[in-house]
């Protein structure tokens, strides 16, 4: 890749998106961002530098404009809804812009001559979980559409690099959490359903509470264990794929998580810690779809990129997202 050739970055403007570009750019990358604002932000791009055209990725006219306007050496993906419960109640809405839509940005790759795609794809692609930690190899058999539909786009990365030559890297994300360090960007979904944003909404007393959603599952407490995974680490790992897939190595899907599980209860505490604040607590009913246990085994992408988390602890996390829900989201409660 040359220097002066661009990044596109779909779904820019998003959540894990808008902290991959900050990083790109300060790598001094040159870097497109296509993002259609459904649920991106336009003022999570602060960084000068980056080139914004707002537009859907299963526009072919906008794709094509992009392509012939840039020297596009590599895509990253990002721009995928995940509502996981929405995608139980509305299927067809994922289907077509986690599936159909993403199969219009490949083609306009393929016909553009634009090899090197990284996708975002989930923990959520296994489904319940035969063992943990799960690594690579555990069967993939997704529970809800969202996970479905992003093992689809697996299957056809793995069909197009067959058949095209593109080169990809299928990144499965365990929880992705926290903000950045300098509390300028975060996690700013509307509606909110993430646990950790919900948590110091009641610590903020924006919230009257918040429900743990289950108690009686098969853990020490009770309450589920998720690996939780700092926004920063998940996008530092898709730089570290480009340039792998830059340097000639074969398309690879790979875990990313700190191989550390919590519970709800544990984060629960935790985030009292963190903001100084008691948390009132509701204990309600598991929430449909939800495995008890999803923790990564992250050795694969150690080996293949080098790459492991540098934020396992828990504690730090929620301390860059107290900074974020006290700082610029504020606004936004
Ligand atoms: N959770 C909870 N209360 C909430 C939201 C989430 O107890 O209000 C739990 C949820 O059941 C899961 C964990 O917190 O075990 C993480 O949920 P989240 O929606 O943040 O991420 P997911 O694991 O669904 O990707």
């Amino acid at each position: 890749m040359k220097q002066d050739q661009a990044i596109l970055v779909v779904g820019g403007a998003g959540y894990i998106g808008s902290h991959t570009v900050r990083q790109l750019i300060a790598k001094g990358r040159k870097v497109v961002v296509l993002d259609n604002l459904v649920y991106g932000h336009r003022e999570a791009l602060v960084d000068d530098g980056v080139i914004f055209v707002e537009g859907d990725l299963g526009d072919r006219d906008v794709l094509d404009r992009v392509f012939a306007a840039h020297d596009i050496a590599a895509v990253m993906h990002f721009a995928a809804f995940a509502y996981v419960g929405e995608s139980v109640t509305e299927p067809a809405k994922y289907y077509h812009n986690n599936l159909a839509a993403p199969l219009v940005l490949l083609d306009a790759m393929r016909d553009h001559g634009c090899r090197i795609f990284i996708f975002s794809s989930t923990c959520a692609t296994y489904g319940n979980p035969e063992y943990v930690p799960i690594d690579e190899q555990h069967p993939q058999n997704p529970i809800n559409p969202y996970g479905a539909g992003k093992l689809m786009l697996e299957r056809v990365l793995a069909d197009y690099s067959h058949a095209y030559g593109l080169k990809y890297a299928a990144l499965r994300y365990f929880n992705a959490s926290g903000c950045s360090l300098d509390g300028k960007i975060g996690e700013d979904h509307n509606p909110e359903t993430h646990l950790i944003p919900l948590v110091l909404e009641a610590a903020a007393g924006v919230r009257p509470h918040i429900t743990v959603f289950g108690t009686d599952y098969p853990t020490p407490d009770g309450s589920c264990i998720r690996d939780y995974i700092h926004v920063d680490d998940l996008a530092r790992a898709h730089i570290l794929a480009i340039d792998k897939l830059d340097a000639g190595a074969d398309s690879f899907q790979c875990n990313l998580g700190t191989g550390i599980g919590h519970s709800v209860k544990e984060l629960i505490a935790a985030a009292e810690q963190v903001t100084g604040k008691s948390i009132p607590v509701v204990y309600g009913e598991r929430r449909p779809g939800d495995p008890p246990e999803l923790v990564a085994a992250p050795a694969k992408a150690k080996e293949l990129l080098g790459w492991e988390a540098e934020y396992k602890d828990l504690e730090m996390i929620l301390k860059t997202a107290w900074a974020w829900s006290n700082g610029p989201r504020k606004g936004h409660f």
